[in-house]
């Protein structure tokens, strides 16, 4: 939690609410930028697509990778010029890409056939991307179930690309969110880097590299620096294209606004659930449904932290719904104070991305997750 943060919540907030720091946003773009100065930022705005946060970035030069219309939108209206925006979601509607291209978007994802061809229809003569499947391996939020084609297909729709009168520009990949491993880009530039060299011997020479995002963010575990990503990332760069560097993109959601934003919640309910169950359950005012719904699987483990005292001990950490899936931290508890009370105040930390935007609609009448932008 930042200073600033810290002294916000001396004002006591209603709860549950997120309370991030725009400042950290901001520390978090040049961070990123310093690691890896050779790549243009593309902010992927769905980690979190409040307005004050895309115009801070809009500031700092920062462009973006939008995942529908609505964020296209939303970008344009703080300030970002639409040369500026990519639309990275490989699953688009006609209407919504013709309205893009019409807004003026340049850069378009795709990953099969038939998004290629509705590319080619609703936005002729666009710059097109296609999205490499790699390896996830290392990722706590993997992503290569749903999206990428292999290789060989990415080849052959490159081609179609330009056939079909597009600007068969570059390709792209994401390694998985909150990828854990720098290796991970190795190894996926080295496979993009093949089907530059392939390509080009087929006579279509790419422009463009979009190396995704994935970017961690330390919640319990320790992760490396965003240098160390910046400085395997460039080596392996140089090492797959030598001085025939393409244009790199880079798409960081995560790091960008994860570590600047704290959950500030209220504890409904202690109590011990059944007679074999020695842990205390704790269950919140904010759960799964509430925007934490990354805690699915327990896959995304935040860090937790209550004003009680006593010494900690192992706790269940449960919604506030009435929805059995509703429990964040189970099959591994949080250590929490043994002193914690209902009413007591639990902070989750580092929860500025994949919050907000995940919160429901007022399910089980629970309106959607306050935000204070500071
Ligand atoms: C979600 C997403 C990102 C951001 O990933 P992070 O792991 O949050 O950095 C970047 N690019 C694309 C295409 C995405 O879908």
């Amino acid at each position: 939690m930042t200073p600033r943060v810290a002294s916000y919540l001396e004002s006591n907030p209603a709860t549950p609410c997120l309370v991030l720091d725009l400042e950290r946003v901001g520390e978090n773009y040049d961070r990123l930028h310093a690691a890896l100065p050779a790549a243009r930022i593309f902010y992927a705005v769905k980690a979190n697509p409040a307005a004050p946060i895309l115009r801070l970035l809009v500031e700092r030069g920062s462009c973006f990778d939008a995942a529908s219309l609505p964020e296209i939108e939303a970008c344009l209206e703080a300030g970002a010029r639409a040369a500026d925006i990519s639309y990275g979601n490989t699953v688009k509607k006609p209407a919504a890409i013709a309205r893009a291209h019409a807004l003026g978007v340049p850069l378009f994802a795709f990953d099969s056939d038939e998004e290629l061809e509705k590319l080619a229809r609703h936005a002729p003569g666009a710059k097109v991307y296609c999205r490499v499947a790699v390896a996830n391996e290392g990722a706590d939020w993997p992503l290569s179930n749903k999206f990428g084609t292999p290789p060989a297909q990415a080849r052959a729709l490159m081609l179609k690309a330009r056939a079909l009168g597009l600007v068969a520009h570059g390709l792209s990949f994401h390694v998985g969110s909150q990828q854990t491993c720098a290796s991970a880009y190795e190894n996926a530039i080295s496979t993009v880097a093949a089907l530059f060299t392939d390509l080009k011997s087929a006579g279509l020479e790419l422009k463009m590299l979009n190396l995704g995002g994935g970017f961690p963010v330390r919640y319990e575990r320790d992760v490396p620096e965003a240098g160390v990503y910046g400085t395997r990332i460039m080596a392996a760069m140089v090492e797959n294209f030598g001085n025939d560097l393409p244009d790199m993109l880079i798409e960081p959601g995560r790091a960008m606004v994860g570590d600047a934003g704290v959950v500030v919640s209220e504890a409904v309910l202690v109590c011990k659930r059944i007679p074999e169950d020695e842990r205390p359950w704790v269950y919140l005012d904010i759960g799964r449904f509430g925007g934490l719904a990354e805690t699915e699987g327990e896959a995304i483990r935040y860090r937790v932290s209550a004003e009680a005292s006593g010494p900690l001990e192992p706790t269940v950490l449960a919604g506030p719904t009435c929805d059995g899936v509703d429990v964040m931290y189970e099959k591994t508890p949080c250590l929490l104070p043994r002193g914690l009370k209902s009413g007591d105040r639990v902070l989750i930390h580092d929860t500025g991305a994949y919050v907000t935007s995940y919160a429901s609609q007022n399910f089980n009448g629970f309106a959607p997750l306050a935000e204070h932008y500071i």
